[in-house]
């Protein structure tokens, strides 16, 4: 494969006049790839960086600022969980560009040896989310990704060996002719345009505006009394449940830090995703204006606030492989695994969460077929919209997971576009050696 001469003008570019009253120019140009891949979050960055690096003509395409979604720009800035039983289970690209960022910014990585019991969370990795994201575009460019931020796909065409895709920015307009597609939008998106089927639950999880408060003496609060207030301005609509998660002391001891619930959040069109962030922030007004009331809270502030509300849960596609929650807690080990997942089953409703833990010893795995969408050509997808029944999506989706389905997604992709073939037809010991040579940890066979 001819790595890096990805790019083909076949306009010229237009002549430059010196001053123009007209619309910002259109750049009507014809882009190749071997992999295109929508959505720069957390899954597609990998398969990106995985995809350039086996030396893939490699594309993506990212709606937001910047990479990692919502690792990024979401603010779950505390990816978990890489490692089950004492042993580390997930590691490739992800894990270096997590522990890149902890080294880089001085911060710590918990100590693996020490089990956690039922806090799993112990064993997220805490890290700053820009740096993350600044990282991951620095792995783009030395992986010679070429990377399309503010841009998303407007029509989407099957041909007879790939697709051709019509993205739509700032003043962009292009067509990217691409071999292999992959969707990691976390919402299914592209295979939505495509027609293939997608599932949604009517009542998905609700979604969280991240943010950290502080200036108050949690020592000094009357929880009691505080708690009635609450209960009177629920009353009186001045605060919803939802904004502080049913416990003020709760809340407060977190500094609201991923504490709050915003029932129905979905980011799966621009309308529902612009609703969902104003309901988010028109919450946290909410809090600020209730908490703001107390003299305790003379010198309350806001410590960090992101910019738009994370979504838990859109659609799921139905994959060559559906994982079932069973097939998740029994461990089941598929032969067409390409990574392991671990996470409690980990279902939020609007009040709360309350994860249901794996037995010991207990590793579940990921499919091939469940990044296949059941029926399509040269087609994958990867993070949380892989094919799964909602419970074993619960533990599927967290972050390592993705990262881990990324890199599989973009090593079979590349393989694929390379042999001319669909994913399915990829043999899986081609798949499973080229992530071992990239530092992935491949389920045994
Ligand atoms: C509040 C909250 C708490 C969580 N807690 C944890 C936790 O403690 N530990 C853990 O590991 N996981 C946690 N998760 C789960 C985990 O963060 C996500 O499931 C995972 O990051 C999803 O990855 P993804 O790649 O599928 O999607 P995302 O990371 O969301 O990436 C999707 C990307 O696609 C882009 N995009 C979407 N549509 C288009 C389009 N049409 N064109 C171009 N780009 C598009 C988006 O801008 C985004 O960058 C949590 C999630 C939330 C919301």
């Amino acid at each position: 494969m001819n790595r890096r001469v990805f790019l083909t003008s076949l306009s010229s570019a237009p002549a430059l006049s010196a001053v123009s009253t007209a619309e910002p120019p259109q750049s009507d140009r014809l882009l190749i790839a071997d992999v295109l891949i929508i959505g720069g979050g957390t899954a597609g960055t990998i398969a990106a960086i995985q995809a350039g690096r086996l030396g893939a003509r490699t594309i993506l395409v990212e709606a937001n600022s910047q990479l990692g979604g919502t690792t990024t720009t979401g603010g779950v800035d505390f990816p978990g969980l890489f490692h089950a039983w004492g042993k580390q289970v997930i590691a490739g690209i992800g894990w270096e560009l997590v522990t890149s960022a902890v080294e880089l910014n001085s911060d710590r990585l918990p100590d693996f040896t020490k089990p956690t019991g039922k806090q799993h969370w112990k064993h997220q990795v805490r890290l700053c989310g820009a740096l993350y994201a600044a990282l991951a575009e620095e792995a783009c460019v030395k992986a010679g990704v070429q990377r399309r931020c503010y841009e998303f796909p407007t029509a989407v065409e099957q041909t007879a060996d790939g697709w051709k895709v019509r993205l739509a920015g700032k003043g962009t307009n292009v067509e990217v002719v691409a071999k292999q597609l992959v969707d990691c939008t976390g919402n299914a998106s592209v295979v939505g345009m495509i027609g293939l089927p997608r599932q949604r639950e009517k009542t998905t999880q609700p979604g969280t505006l991240i943010y950290r408060l502080a200036g108050y003496d949690i020592g000094m609060l009357d929880m009691n009394a505080l708690q009635a207030k609450v209960t009177a301005a629920v009353k009186a609509d001045a605060l919803k449940l939802t904004d502080i998660n049913g416990s003020i002391a709760g809340f407060l001891r977190s500094g609201g830090e991923n504490a709050m619930h915003v029932p129905g959040a979905d980011s799966s069109t621009s309308e529902t995703h612009t609703a969902t962030n104003i309901r988010g922030r028109q919450s946290l007004l909410r809090v600020l204006r209730f908490l703001k009331q107390e003299p305790e809270f003379a010198a309350l502030h806001i410590e960090r606030l992101q910019p738009e509300v994370g979504v838990r849960e859109t659609f799921r596609i139905t994959g060559e492989t559906i994982v079932t929650v069973k097939d998740y807690v029994r461990g089941r080990h598929f032969e067409d695994a390409v990574a392991y997942s671990f996470y409690p089953i980990d279902l939020h409703v609007e009040h709360g969460v309350k994860p249901e833990h794996l037995k010991e010893d207990v590793v579940p795995t990921i499919p091939l077929g469940a990044l296949i969408p059941k029926g399509s050509k040269n087609l994958m997808v990867a993070g949380r919209c892989l094919s799964s029944d909602r419970l074993a999506n619960s533990a599927l989706r967290v972050q390592a997971s993705s990262m881990a389905m990324g890199q599989a997604a973009g090593a079979t992709a590349t393989l694929a576009a390379g042999a001319a073939t669909t994913p399915l037809n990829v043999p899986l010991a081609d798949i499973r050696r080229s992530l071992a040579k990239h530092g992935a940890i491949v389920p045994k066979t």
